[in-house]
């Protein structure tokens, strides 16, 4: 069996061999282990193997396991990003316990973030969740509407607009990938020149990172190819 920290050191390599081959400066893409359904003995793991950060999508669970790693490590500094989906009527908890959010898309969400956000745990990194492929079913915003949504968020004073995110749809295909992170990388560019302080685009997870990479992705989303597959029972 391989352990997480193995897996862990393999995915470091293969960001850095992706970084080399499109001649990137070396550290930067960050690693965001997405530790969704598994329990607080991977986690634990995986903070042993030096990871720091990490991207939860459950509410519940994701607050569960801030108060405990607060509690029982309380020494080593983690930092949570919220991935998942967002209901309005849950934004209080995430603004109260988590440092960045990667799934914004929308302005009433934006704004019940910003009011919630208590302010001596300083400003919520957010990004807003983009989609490039523009399914309807699938969630994040149009990029007609980012550059509105952005000035939005850019006004208010308890969030801090970090940049992009997205979730393209499930392709194998290399070229494909490539294309679809593209999209994404063109309207931060277009969103950098108007807000310099935006440096995070966050796209590629275990199936498409070396894609993402290429296409300038800043910080990668790892769940299956650290912590194995999720069994999704007793899930929201
Ligand atoms: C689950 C999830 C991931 C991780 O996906 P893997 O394919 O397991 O690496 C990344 N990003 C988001 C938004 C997710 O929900």
């Amino acid at each position: 069996m391989t352990s997480i920290k193995q897996n862990i050191n393999q995915i470091t390599h293969q960001i850095e061999n992706s970084i080399q081959k499109c001649g990137r400066n070396p550290d930067s893409v960050q690693l965001l282990a997405v530790s969704k359904t598994k329990p607080i003995e991977l986690l634990e793991q995986a903070i042993e193997a030096g990871q720091r950060i990490f991207g939860e999508n459950y509410v519940q669970e994701g607050i569960e396991k801030v108060q405990y790693f607060q509690k029982q490590h309380s020494t080593t500094s983690l930092e949570w990003h919220f991935i998942g989906p967002i209901q309005s009527n849950k934004t209080r908890p995430i603004a109260e316990h988590f440092d960045w959010v990667h799934s914004v898309e929308r302005l009433k969400i934006a704004q019940r973030l910003n009011d919630q956000r208590p302010s001596e745990l300083g400003e919520l990194n957010v990004l807003i969740q983009v989609n490039t492929s523009s399914e309807e079913s699938k969630s994040g915003t149009t990029a007609e509407e980012v550059m509105e949504l952005a000035a939005a968020i850019n006004k208010m004073p308890n969030l801090t607009l970090r940049g992009l995110m997205s979730i393209p749809a499930n392709v194998s295909n290399y070229a494909e990938q490539l294309a679809a992170f593209k999209q994404l990388t063109s309207i931060q560019n277009q969103l950098r020149a108007q807000y310099p302080q935006i440096d995070t685009l966050s796209m590629g997870m275990s199936g498409d990172m070396d894609a993402a990479i290429e296409a300038g992705s800043t910080m990668v989303r790892i769940g299956t190819a650290i912590f194995g597959a999720r069994d999704y029972k007793n899930k929201e």
